[in-house]
């Protein structure tokens, strides 16, 4: 199983906001909570880290992998839940997910069904997948969105702000999903809310103004707040 290495990551954005501030994290497999206020940098460095932005310095490795320079390796491997999942509204789930398998990779037809059929269940949206995703729940958007983030099985998650749109039983059935995937990949979940960390994350780093101001096990953080 392999960490995922940040090393000195610097991002000033065209209009001289520093969004990050050399940013050195080292983060192992499991769930692991990047926490802060808005305006943190918690969403720029989630792109940066899912390939779709490059820090103006730094280095960023997942076991051997370098994540700023060998971004088609990174994707093939990698799951990103962005904070709010834009659906096509009038696709179903099964027929959206099938798409996007075939965009994974998954081009023969049985083995592209199996997978599908095992990540709709996964996210308890099997009796809901000839539905037309734009009557779906925001809660069911986010699951839809972890079944398509899990395609291939990544072993690097990206989860950025999930509950930021949920109630609070959507919340807890979000939360319990995720708790489920932790164990094989890095899974990094951005929030504000500290309790999405604390009932999931072992390890945690607070962020704030692209500062780094703690990394710890979650245990020890959350008795000190
Ligand atoms: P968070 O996700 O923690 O809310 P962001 O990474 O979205 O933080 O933003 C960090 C800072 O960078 C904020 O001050 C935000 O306004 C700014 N910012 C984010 N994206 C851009 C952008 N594309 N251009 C300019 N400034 C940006
Ligand atoms: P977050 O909720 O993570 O803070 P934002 O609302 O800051 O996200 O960002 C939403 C989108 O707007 C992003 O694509 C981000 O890059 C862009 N953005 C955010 N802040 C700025 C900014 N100050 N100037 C330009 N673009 C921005």
């Amino acid at each position: 199983l392999e960490s995922l290495l940040i090393r000195n990551v610097s991002k000033t954005y065209a209009n001289g906001v520093q969004a990050l501030a050399d940013i050195s994290l080292t983060i192992p497999p499991g769930m692991y909570g990047l926490l802060g206020p808005n305006g943190a940098g918690k969403s720029t460095l989630m792109r940066t880290l899912a390939t779709l932005q490059e820090p103006d310095q730094g280095q960023i490795f997942l076991g051997k992998l370098d994540v700023v320079h060998q971004k088609e390796e990174v994707r093939q491997t990698l799951g990103y839940l962005p904070q709010e999942f834009g659906v096509y509204p009038k696709a179903t789930a099964e027929e959206l997910l099938d798409y996007f398998a075939v965009l994974k990779g998954f081009t023969e037809r049985a083995s592209r069904r199996e997978v599908t059929e095992g990540l709709l269940k996964k996210t308890n949206l099997w009796d809901k997948r000839k539905q037309k995703l734009g009557g779906y729940s925001g809660g069911m958007r986010q699951r839809f969105g972890v079944a398509v983030a899990l395609l291939g099985n990544p072993k690097l998650l990206i989860v950025d702000e999930p509950t930021a749109g949920l109630d609070p039983a959507e919340r807890i059935r979000f939360l319990n999903l995720l708790s489920e995937l932790g164990e094989n990949s890095v899974v990094i979940l951005s929030t504000h809310i500290v309790e999405d960390v604390s009932e999931l994350c072992t390890n945690l780093a607070i962020i704030n103004q692209g500062r780094i101001l703690l990394e710890a096990q979650t245990q020890e953080a959350v008795a000190a707040l």
